[in-house]
């Protein structure tokens, strides 16, 4: 928070010269009042700063000119022209295997490339699902985590509504499977220790670059030249504002996010959502499980949301953010968590109006 850290500063300073000044004329406890109230005065003034423009923000971003208000539900979208196979599990949705060439359709547009786009519109949930250490991922587990993106689409919806952000989630009928012959360079992992809140947390050494390298491995198995076009392709046959790609490892890891503005990737983004957290990445001991709490929570920092873990609350502005925003995982289910003023305003959100929470339907 550079502000508060500027109000302080600049409050001890003024407070210091006036004490200098005033020495000749004051004992020197009133000295320490003088220096006291002026530094006082200047974080006060740098608080309302703070939360001015939090509060008063303006909407930052206008919605897609068709975008619908949530409803709650999550729908499938089709992907236009997918030839697939039928999850056994779950026959509403199918495995990837080759796409229908469209007539007179446009070609392929450019991915978008930059900074985040704001989470409003038709966004629809594509995923990846990647076997490891010799294990593929049965019909069984990707239902498993489809119903998890299903309960995440809904909790997004359901701070939608709350936060009147016109935002409605479709998950693809279609999903991409790709086997599981490698370790995913299980031998050599690498760790490293990246910025957390105010503290450092381990991570997997170059995990944007291994999970783009893994990306594109997976677009040239499934016949596309690589990850972009094979985004690119997609792109052009499903309906919606925003796509939101989903990399599942079948492994054990800490999932992350490469929103735009991270990407050594030109317009490719994506959550990698590991089956199972960990810090290390490891083979699973036990079967997969898609926590949709990481789901949202990767997610959102796909769209501009920050994490708000490891900072104290009081560095925030007064009501922005709470020990049950989503950004801080402080909670394990999702009934329990929210979006918060803060992280609303970061995903493009209006937040000029916050309505009341409402409770879970499961
Ligand atoms: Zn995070």
């Amino acid at each position: 928070m550079a502000t508060r850290r500027w109000a302080w500063l600049t409050g001890a300073l003024a407070g210091g010269s006036l004490a200098w000044i005033l020495r000749p004329h004051f004992a020197p406890g009133a000295l320490i009042l003088v220096v006291g109230a002026v530094m006082l005065f200047a974080t006060l003034i740098g608080e309302l700063i703070l939360a001015l423009t939090l509060l008063r923000s303006t909407p930052r971003v206008v919605p897609p000119a068709d975008a619908q208000p949530a409803d709650g539900r999550v729908d499938l979208l089709e992907m236009t022209g997918a030839i697939g196979e039928p999850n056994q599990r779950d026959l509403r949705f199918s495995s990837f295997r080759a796409l229908r060439p469209i007539e007179n359709g446009p070609p392929p547009e450019r991915l978008a490339s930059g900074s985040t786009p704001p989470l409003l519109g038709r966004i629809t949930l594509i995923s990846l699902f990647a076997g490891r250490d010799h294990r593929p991922w049965s019909d069984d587990e990707i239902a498993q985590a489809h119903a998890a993106l299903f309960r995440a689409g809904a909790w997004i919806e359901r701070e939608a509504i709350r936060w009147k952000a016109p935002v409605n989630v479709t998950l693809s009928d279609t999903y991409f499977v790709v086997d599981g012959d490698d370790d995913g360079g299980a031998n050599d992992v690498e760790m490293t220790f990246e910025p957390e809140g105010d503290g450092v947390g381990p991570l997997e050494a170059r995990a944007v670059t291994k999970a783009l390298t893994d990306m594109s491995r997976a677009a040239l198995r499934l016949g596309f030249r690589d990850a972009v076009d094979w985004m690119e392709q997609v792109r052009s046959r499903i309906d919606a504002d925003s796509l939101v790609w989903l990399l599942h490892p079948r492994r054990a890891g800490r999932s992350l996010a490469i929103p735009l503005d991270l990407t050594e990737l030109a317009g490719v983004s994506l959550a990698v959502c590991y089956a199972r957290e960990s810090s290390f990445p490891e083979p699973l001991s036990r079967s997969p499980f898609t926590d949709p709490v990481t789901i949202v929570h990767e997610l959102l920092h796909l769209f501009g949301a920050s994490d708000k873990y490891g900072v104290p609350l009081r560095s925030y502005p007064p009501r922005s953010v709470s020990s049950r925003d989503i950004m801080r995982l402080n909670e394990f289910g999702l009934s329990q968590l929210r979006i918060d003023r803060q992280t609303a305003w970061e995903i493009g959100w209006d937040v000029r109006e916050e309505g009341p929470l409402i409770p879970p339907r499961d």
